[in-house]
């Protein structure tokens, strides 16, 4: 391969324009004049020597980029510190630039692929030939350092693509990648010492700039994630500006381990993944199906008091249904492959097992006439779905093929979209918040470019759900175009003992499917009128939200989740889960655990319809959640003592 670092060409297009002196905006208004040709560098080092040394990008236009390029006239800017998050992408990139640096310096056949930044570090996809031991990784780690501490400038060049071309000439992975690249799109290169890199950057100033960092492991990762190209060589790593961030990160990346769903779930034999049976089929075991029972009577008593209806659908459907709803062809790649029909039906007709549930839900609505006194009609289902995922991304419980929703379809009038998310949220607050003790935002996410429906209709919508989330007094964040294609969404994110974010639930507005399916309702004017739709989850699926229980409460349940009762957990678990129940004093008495209850107690013997009629469990929202506070600390010093 070519190691020569040329200098960088000199940036014609921009120094053709600009006068001999020009003039930048700053992040305050105020207006700086620069002599033309000016960089980044420069204007930082015109701004005070403090900042010329703690700069690290720039963001010109809303774009970020090196230091080292030229500025243009009229520009708006703002410099990159450690004190930016954006800053922190970059210093990751420009890590997984000093990682190959360094690879290839020990592995000089060493082919490269993509090393693009990642949520805590970075990755650079390499092929050795064979997998990276980890004698291999702390080699790595050792020669990266020397290529910090050699301080490498990066620099950014530009070449034509038949440059470019006997750049890489030794790299197939990266020709590949330039005969992508589009005709007017510019080339550019990068090199720290030794090494040249195709990449649109930005990066650092230099390989200095990197102090804190530390490579994880490797493991094996398809060329440009497709199972059908070779298996290159992952490495991943992780940088941060300072060494009490690295070891905060490292000691939560050890703390994730101890937690991982997948071990903790062998340990108490709650669930398996078998080879027989099929990757991302999950199997539920004695113990971790109680976690499934109480998790689905828990939300079928809470919605059943709030006007849903539950409802049971096939597994399986005529496939010309999803051809109607549109899920055909559009996911078809996510769809597991037709079934001929059974005998005794045209050869043309196939059957699918299902993705979803909502066309099954529409056509209940639609199987009759309803008035505008009917709405909202709220059907839910939770119901056994199945993706086909790529196996190459599934992940224990978190990422399946087989997924049980906590599923549900609300058909409601455009004049009640408000108080039906009021009503939502409510729900969200009694389970993540109340029961949980999770902490959860909410992002709202309004109309994209590319949307169905009029304005006036989106308008009428996103006010809707702003105005819920206003009423809640809920903070939100405005994820602006955000929404599919067919509605405004809610997203609700909540994080995990050791701070993790997951995605939960999502509250979903659909303009499509009744547009599909020809949805009505009979108005107080006596016509027709289009009806809305809105999907939600609570716990999204059951295998995913149990994954996460797993791993946020290390196995140890609050005491109404808990698959043993009258049992010890291995290594004081048992004493520790009731630590975690009763400072949220929020989990709430099972049926289960109400049975156990009614039977020591002689009067309430004969008392296992209450559990329906609004004592115990059924009582109403919040007090839901005070109710069970007392009785789930009741249970624990009971349990933590007998
Ligand atoms: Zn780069
Ligand atoms: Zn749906």
């Amino acid at each position: 391969m070519t190691s020569t670092s040329s200098p960088p060409q000199s940036q014609g297009a921009s120094s053709d324009e600009t006068p001999s002196e020009i003039q930048v905006v700053l992040p305050d208004g105020s207006k700086k004049a620069l002599p033309a040709g000016a960089t980044g560098a420069d204007l930082a080092k015109a701004i005070g020597p403090g900042l010329a040394k703690a700069a690290l990008a720039i963001r010109v236009n809303g774009e970020i980029r090196d230091l080292q390029r030229p500025l243009t006239d009229g520009a708006t800017v703002s410099i990159l510190t450690n004190k930016d998050p954006q800053a922190l992408d970059v210093l990751r990139h420009s890590s997984a630039h000093a990682l190959a640096t360094a690879v290839r310096q020990l592995f000089p056949q060493a082919q490269i692929g993509f090393g693009p930044p990642i949520e805590d570090g970075f990755y650079y996809d390499f092929d050795i030939g064979r997998p990276f031991t980890p004698e291999d990784i702390e080699a790595i780690e050792k020669k990266m350092v020397e290529v910090l501490k050699a301080d490498y400038p990066f620099v950014r060049e530009e070449v034509s693509r038949a440059e470019a071309k006997k750049r890489f000439r030794d790299d197939p992975l990266k020709l590949e990648r330039i005969d992508d690249l589009a005709d007017n799109e510019i080339i550019s290169v990068y090199t720290d010492g030794p090494f040249v890199d195709l990449c649109r950057g930005p990066h650092v100033p230099s390989t200095g700039k990197i102090q804190h960092f530390k490579l994880l492991h490797a493991a094996g990762a398809y060329w440009r994630g497709d199972e059908r190209r070779q298996m290159l060589q992952r490495i991943y790593g992780t940088a941060w500006f300072s060494k009490e961030a690295l070891e905060q990160y490292l000691n939560r990346l050890e703390e994730a381990r101890k937690r991982d769903h997948r071990v903790i779930g062998k340990q108490l034999d709650l669930y398996s993944i078998q080879e027989d049976i099929g990757p991302g089929l999950v199997v539920w075991h004695p113990n971790g199906a109680i976690l499934n029972f109480e998790l689905r009577r828990f939300i079928e008593d809470i919605i059943l008091q709030r006007g849903y209806q539950l409802v049971y659908t096939p597994n399986v459907t005529r496939e010309q249904l999803f051809l109607r709803s549109g899920h055909l062809p559009l996911y078809a790649a996510n769809q597991f492959p037709a079934m001929a029909a059974g005998e005794g039906e045209s050869e043309d007709v196939r059957y699918r097992v299902k993705p979803m549930n909502c066309p099954m839900h529409i056509l209940i609505y639609a199987s009759q006439q309803r008035s505008y006194r009917d709405l909202p009609i709220r059907l839910a289902e939770i119901a056994n779905v199945y993706r086909n995922e790529r196996s190459g991304t599934l992940h224990g419980m978190l990422r399946v093929r087989g997924l049980s929703m906590d599923d549900a379809h609300i058909f409601l009038r455009e004049d009640q979209i408000e108080e039906e998310i009021f009503n939502l949220l409510d729900i969200v607050e009694l389970v993540m918040g109340k029961t949980f003790g999770l902490q959860y935002r909410l992002d709202l996410a309004t109309r994209p470019e590319k949307k169905l429906g009029t304005d006036a209709m989106w308008e009428i919508a996103e006010k809707a759900l702003e105005g819920a989330l206003k009423r809640r007094g809920l903070p939100f964040k405005m994820d602006v175009g955000g929404g599919a294609f067919y509605g405004p969404k809610i997203d609700i994110k909540f994080n995990d003992a050791i701070g993790r974010e997951w995605q939960g639930a999502t509250i979903q507005l659909d303009y499509e499917l009744p547009e599909r399916f020809k949805l009505e309702y009979t108005g107080n004017d006596n016509k027709p009128h289009r009806t809305v739709m809105i999907h939600r989850a609570i716990f999204g699926t059951l295998e995913r939200f149990v994954g996460f229980l797993i791993e946020h409460f290390a196995g140890a349940f609050p005491l109404w989740l808990s698959p043993v009762h009258d049992r010890r957990w291995p290594n004081g678990r048992r004493a520790r889960g009731a630590r975690h129940a009763a400072p949220g004093g929020d989990s709430l008495p099972s049926r289960r655990a109400l049975r156990d209850t009614e039977l020591q107690d002689p009067r309430r013997r004969d008392s296992q319809g209450a559990v329906h009629g609004g004592g115990g469990a059924a009582g109403g929202g919040s007090k839901v959640g005070r109710g069970a506070g007392s009785r789930g600390r009741k249970q624990t010093s009971c349990d933590a003592g007998c």
